[in-house]
């Protein structure tokens, strides 16, 4: 079994079709293989792929072929040489982490993130005698600042969740190399499709391939992609600590890939239209969306991101009253706190995704309780205007 060599393609053309494998049955779509265990021709074949002398598949913890045709096709729509696929986003990052750092080690990340990576980062690694600083992703006088003789890595959510601050993915990887240490850039909000932080100078890319990668709700995953060396040090904690992907996501993800741009770009222009229309609606205080020219950091965006992407976050005036009334009011958007879905959803950050968080720490992210965030899918924008207008009036 062997997928082309795809070279030269475009990005789209590598979301088909990169990384295919193909079978002794010359299937068209992307076979599904659901099998734990792989079997060998011979004692001798076994023993020759548990030494590593020879390549084949083994055991579905390292290696499966419907894995292996997601990792190839996400390393190369990120431009990196290699990726290797978790169970989910946060595994992913746990992995990195696991991987690259040791007790002793320090981490500078930036303060706005998923809430899930703030829990890792400031409540579990420091278990295991890795701290972190955070600090404010646009201010890069913050980053040097926070380095220290120990700093490994520097981490990064760019657009940020659920206040789209936007980060400068180039002048911050030249701040972690002139310290000797690892840019790592959470890819999720933007995917592939809208950019690509590998050149931008970041070292390792990671998803929630939950989110838009899928971009339909239906299955967990995630990915770390970056060069060679990395990659394999990072696989061979994920071999034997197991926070694997399984056949069946990484073949639905697979299919996810195939559509991934056409629904960025159609994402994209529905979020910037509902954000144009909340910005003119007289309950609404702040409208945060990067594709918005009155977003602070809107040139960098254009310069880093093909468009805006998915998410738009706004305060309402009237505090968590008049925030929940207006998730109580809609009809069409779904009340969940997932995103990256083409069905819009809208949450409440303070009191879901960032509850666990102490109010201090969320004040300091900006997560006030006003604060909505809609992840912008991919009905008519008309009916999702109609929607908030029921909360909002
Ligand atoms: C959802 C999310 C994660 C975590 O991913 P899971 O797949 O839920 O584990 C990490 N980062 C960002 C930006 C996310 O949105």
């Amino acid at each position: 079994m062997s997928g082309p060599q795809q070279e030269n393609l475009h990005p789209e053309t590598l979301a088909i079709r990169a990384g295919r494998t193909i079978s002794e049955y010359g299937e068209h779509s992307q076979g599904l293989f659901l099998t734990s265990s792989f079997t060998y021709e011979s004692a001798a074949q076994a023993a020759a792929m548990f030494l590593g002398e020879i390549e084949g598949y083994t055991y579905s913890r390292f290696t499966n072929p419907t894995v292996s045709a997601f990792q190839q096709r996400l390393a190369q729509m990120e431009c990196g040489e290699r990726a290797i696929a978790t169970a989910t986003g946060m595994a992913a990052i746990q992995a990195i982490m696991m991987t690259l750092l040791q007790a002793g080690d320090h981490i500078v990340s930036s303060q706005s993130l998923f809430g899930s990576t703030i829990n890792l980062l400031a409540n579990q690694l420091t278990k295991f005698g890795v701290t972190t600083t955070f600090v404010d992703a646009r201010d890069l006088q913050a980053w040097r600042a926070a380095i220290q003789p120990n700093t490994k890595l520097l981490f990064l959510e760019t657009p940020s969740n659920p206040l789209t601050e936007v980060a400068d993915v180039a002048a911050v990887a030249d701040i972690a190399h002139a310290h000797d240490a690892l840019l790592v850039v959470d890819n999720s909000f933007c995917s592939p499709a809208l950019q690509q932080p590998l050149k931008l100078g970041a070292d390792l890319v990671m998803h929630s391939a939950t989110k838009f990668i899928d971009g339909h709700g239906r299955v967990m995953g995630g990915a770390v992609v970056g060069n060679d060396k990395l990659i394999e040090q990072i696989y061979l904690h994920v071999r034997t600590a197991g926070p694997s992907l399984s056949p069946f996501n990484a073949w639905t993800l697979l299919s996810g890939l195939e559509t991934l741009h056409l629904r960025m770009e159609k994402h994209s222009a529905n979020a910037l239209e509902l954000a144009r229309w909340l910005e003119a609606q007289p309950n609404v205080e702040r409208v945060y969306y990067p594709g918005l020219e009155s977003h602070p950091q809107y040139e960098l965006a254009r310069r880093q991101q093909k468009s805006g992407g998915a998410v738009v976050s706004f305060v309402v005036k009237g505090g968590r009253e008049a925030a929940w009334k207006v998730v109580d009011g809609v009809r069409v958007i779904s009340r969940t706190a997932n995103l990256g879905d083409v069905k819009s959803t809208i949450t409440h950050p303070a009191s879901t995704t960032h509850a666990r968080v102490t109010p201090e720490a969320r004040e300091k992210a900006g997560i006030v309780e006003g604060l909505l965030r809609v992840s912008v899918g991919l009905e008519n924008v008309l009916d999702l205007q109609r929607d908030l207008a029921l909360g909002l009036d």
